[in-house]
């Protein structure tokens, strides 16, 4: 049996970058999401303990080096875990500087960490949604208020959290395993926390095992049962860890795919797909069938008014842009916390209390924010250039496992 010397490069730079991660991660808490590589990295990591100008000069070092190799041109896999390792590389430079101080605009930003140029909206285009959703809505009078006091008939009730939440899992993971062979032995467990600027983490251990954490400071409306089922779990973020452990790290040995960079451009496409995820497990009708049949009842909640429920929630999904707005206004210093917070309640409809959270959010992850909606946008329209139309559910399926597989950066979504 021979090995290609680029893949024993690879290997070996694979190696070096798995150290890198887990040393900014020793500067930046939030940086290593998941690592279940071995320990001994970790170990030597630690002991090392290198400054962040070392790290960022060892990380122009192993970009030289991998510019050095070249992947055969007939295999599409090499190429990109060649471009994705050097680009993971280029992000984490990017982090190291802005941990050093350095000043980046949003957009700077975004494109820098997250491989991605958000769009950016004018304040008309969420009034015109806005004024839609006016029309809809029972009552007189300003929007934001009228929307939270209709969404009060739908608040999950504390004590039948748990149970709603179980029920959404698992039919989220049924409809994924009619999809996707998943590991026998994959599993996660739920626990729900306090304090928190996010509403749902998934932390993934290795070994198709996950951590689910549910954030409940703020009431839980129906609408997250399922969104976080499928965004969390199946086929989100649970899935893709899963299925990159078993294709890359297993089958390939590529050991990269052991250690998960938060502020990088795997994050785009982890959001992008676990988002996308969820539309994939529920499409339209059949979501709000399986709402009013099994959740809204659940939930003690009359389920002959999912219908109506679900074409509100439709259009605010479609205001969706502008918390990123919030952000890259609060971030860039045009808006300050309470005007981000003002814009967030008139133009993304959310509580008072909730808007503050979102603030919070924006201070912990910064341009983050543009993952879920660029994300899921982006993957939409790779899956859909590729022939995984809404009317061609098998390759829809087919196109995102494949994509839930395999090391795709962002950029490379657009050129497909
Ligand atoms: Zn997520």
């Amino acid at each position: 049996m021979t090995t290609s010397g680029i893949s024993v490069d690879m290997d070996r730079l694979a190696e070096s970058y798995i150290k890198l991660v887990l040393s900014v991660g020793l500067h930046d808490s939030d940086y290593v999401d998941a690592y279940y590589g071995p320990p001994q990295l970790k170990a030597e990591a630690e002991s090392e303990k290198l400054s962040l100008e070392a790290i960022k000069e060892s990380a122009a070092a192993l970009i030289n080096q991998a510019r050095m190799l070249t992947p055969a041109r007939n295999d599409e896999m090499p190429q990109l875990r060649h471009r994705y390792v050097i680009r993971q590389v280029e992000s984490l430079i990017a982090r190291v500087e802005l941990l050093q101080g350095k000043k980046f605009s949003f957009d700077e930003e975004a494109q820098a960490l997250y491989d991605a140029q958000p769009p950016s909206y004018p304040e008309d285009h969420f009034k015109a949604i806005i004024k839609e959703l006016g029309a809809l809505l029972p009552g007189q009078g300003a929007v934001p208020p009228r929307y939270d006091s209709y969404k009060a008939d739908f608040i999950i009730p504390k004590e039948k959290l748990d149970a709603v939440f179980q029920a959404a899992v698992s039919e989220s993971r049924a409809r994924t395993k009619r999809r996707i062979q998943l590991p026998d032995e994959e599993s996660f467990v739920i626990e729900y926390v306090t304090g928190k600027s996010w509403s749902g983490y998934n932390w993934y251990k290795g070994n198709s095992h996950s951590l689910i954490q549910i954030n409940t400071d703020l009431p839980i409306y129906i609408d997250r049962a399922v969104d976080l089922a499928s965004h969390e779990g199946y086929p989100g973020h649970h899935v893709y860890n899963a299925l990159l452990e078993r294709h890359l790290v297993r089958e390939r040995k590529w050991m990269e795919f052991t250690v998960y960079a938060l502020f990088s451009p795997q994050s785009l496409i982890a959001e992008g797909t676990a988002n996308f995820g969820i539309d994939m497990a529920f499409p339209g009708a059949e979501r709000v069938a399986f709402e009013r049949e099994v959740l809204f009842r659940a939930a003690g909640i009359d389920g002959t008014r999912a219908g109506e429920y679900y074409r509100i929630h439709e259009l605010v999904m479609r205001l969706n842009y502008a918390g990123n707005e919030a952000a890259r206004g609060y971030l860039d210093g045009t808006l300050t916390r309470e005007q981000a917070a003002e814009w967030l309640i008139n133009y993304a409809l959310m509580s008072p209390e909730r808007a503050m959270q979102r603030t919070r959010f924006f201070d912990q992850y910064r341009s983050y924010v543009i993952n879920y909606n660029l994300g899921q946008d982006l993957v939409k329209q790779y899956i859909e250039s590729k022939g995984g139309t809404a009317d061609k559910p098998d390759k829809r399926w087919e196109e995102f496992t494949r994509l839930l597989s395999s090391p795709r950066l962002p950029s490379g979504l657009t050129k497909a």
